[in-house]
């Protein structure tokens, strides 16, 4: 790398003085920094106008208090967030997260990610992040409408069709969505596309909700036929028991794999059997529910439950973290190649730390990043809003084709920036997905000139 290894260093050192104990963001950041600025070499235009160092300054971000009242009258008070970070490509687009651990750095590193995720997609979407400190776990269905309509009570004056569209994420599923739109209609009096993951009801997209997990499942199985590998008969850990993590292991199921965890906040649970499409069912309506990870071991003869613990010390052929960031580590990382995993699909955001992504990459495994393997999910959000826009809405069949699709370009776009760069000459698709996501915007950045 050169003197690259400076120049990253006191990119970093002026990074981190700027934006203090934001560690998520400094780590995302970090991340796509070793492959973007040898790259910056190849352009120096990109160098010259800051380009990068532009991409790591949102261009907004907005914090507000929520305040709201739980079913005992007691009165709580929340933050909210909403970090729109560059919209040259297309409006501001990303999730929202309710989640205790949500922070200013948490979101601002999702939505530096999420910059580079909506490019790789092809769709013009720029990118951005928000939610809230509130903790949903618990909560009456009363309380939970209660605070999104308090949270949207604020956000409605920042985004909008054309402006900033707004999804879910960890904590934020149909139900939150659909308590978002209803307050955003009554102060608006508008009916229009300001929110994806919306009920087929009121304008949303088929296969939205299934398209996070299947489309890592999708970028997954892309990898392995370029490496002459398959999914018949393969072992698959997954972690999470939310949206992304049943959906991965739905679709993992059905193209031959066997499924043998999932997990919570709480632990793991371990079924050598492998999971049927009836068990994932079940995890679905028990999350659904409020229900906890563990039951699953009470409910199906021959699983298991690991308290306090995450799954990666059991043995298998393919890893989907789908549960949340940093949550294969370095040691967990070492684990997994020790009993032979062959390939990792992050359905998560940034579940992988840097060592550990580092010990993959070294022992040749393939790894497909977050923001190319996950973006399947982005991608049906993007169609919804074209959807919205036209007043159509498009078939199933035509869906799940555009969902497999998308996934094989990101899936080119990877192999085209990160051939001959990995191990033994074979594809990077970390340097891939980073480089493939950058020229689209830095282009259209460099378009505009300097602001
Ligand atoms: P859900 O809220 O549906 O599920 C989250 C799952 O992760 C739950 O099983 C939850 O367990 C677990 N989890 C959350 N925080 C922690 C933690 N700190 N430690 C251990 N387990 C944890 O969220 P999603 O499935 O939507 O999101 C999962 C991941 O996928 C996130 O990283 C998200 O950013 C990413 N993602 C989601 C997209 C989407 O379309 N939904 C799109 C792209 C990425 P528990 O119930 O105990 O909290």
């Amino acid at each position: 790398m050169g003197n690259h290894a400076a120049d990253i260093d006191a990119f970093m050192a002026a990074l981190k003085a700027k934006n203090p104990g934001e560690s998520e963001f400094h780590q995302a950041v970090h991340e796509v920094a070793q492959t973007i600025i040898p790259f910056l070499d190849t352009k120096p235009i990109y160098k010259d106008l800051k380009i990068f160092e532009r991409m790591c300054e949102p261009d907004r971000t907005v914090m507000f208090r929520v305040c709201w009242q739980a079913d005992d009258g007691a009165v709580h008070v929340n933050r909210g967030f909403r970090v729109q970070v560059n919209n040259a490509i297309g409006p501001y687009k990303g999730g929202c997260r309710f989640h205790p651990s949500v922070n200013l750095s948490v979101l601002k590193f999702l939505g530096f990610e999420q910059q580079f995720k909506n490019s790789l997609t092809g769709l013009p979407m720029g990118g951005a992040k928000g939610g809230s400190d509130f903790d949903p776990k618990g909560r009456s269905n009363a309380e939970i409408m209660r605070f999104c309509q308090a949270f949207m009570s604020e956000l409605f004056r920042h985004i909008g069709p054309d402006v900033d569209v707004p999804a879910g994420d960890i904590g934020v599923g149909a139900k939150e969505i659909g308590y978002m739109f209803g307050q955003y209609k009554r102060l608006t009096n508008k009916f229009e596309g300001v929110l994806t993951g919306k009920g087929l009801e009121y304008g949303g997209s088929l296969i939205r909700t299934e398209a996070t997990g299947y489309g890592a499942v999708y970028f997954l199985q892309n990898m392995l036929d370029v490496a002459g590998l398959d999914m018949d008969g393969k072992t698959v850990v997954v972690s999470g028991s939310g949206n992304v993590a049943t959906h991965a292991a739905e679709k993992a199921h059905q193209l031959g794999g066997r499924v043998v965890t999932l997990s919570d906040s709480g632990g793991f649970v371990h079924d050598p059997d492998g999971m049927t499409q009836e068990k994932i069912d079940w995890v679905k309506e028990l999350k659904k529910n409020g229900g906890r990870i563990s039951e699953y071991a009470d409910h199906f003869a021959g699983s298991t439950f690991h308290a306090k613990a995450r799954p990666w010390h059991v043995p298998c052929d393919y890893a989907l973290p789908c549960a949340t960031q940093n949550e294969i580590g370095e040691e967990d990382a070492n684990a997994l190649i020790k009993n032979g995993v062959k390939a990792v699909s992050e359905g998560a955001n940034m579940p992988t730390v840097d060592a550990g992504q580092k010990a993959f990459q070294a022992a040749g495994v393939l790894f497909g990043p977050a923001k190319a393997a996950n973006a399947g999910g982005v991608a049906v959000s993007g169609m919804e809003m074209s959807q919205n826009s036209a007043r159509v809405s498009w078939t199933d069949k035509e869906l799940r084709n555009l969902l497999k699709t998308t996934m094989a370009n990101i899936h080119q776009t990877c192999h085209q920036f990160g051939e001959g760069h990995g191990k033994d000459g074979g594809i990077d698709y970390v340097r891939g997905a980073n480089i493939g996501g950058f020229v689209k915007v830095a282009d259209a950045m460099l378009a505009f000139g300097v602001m």
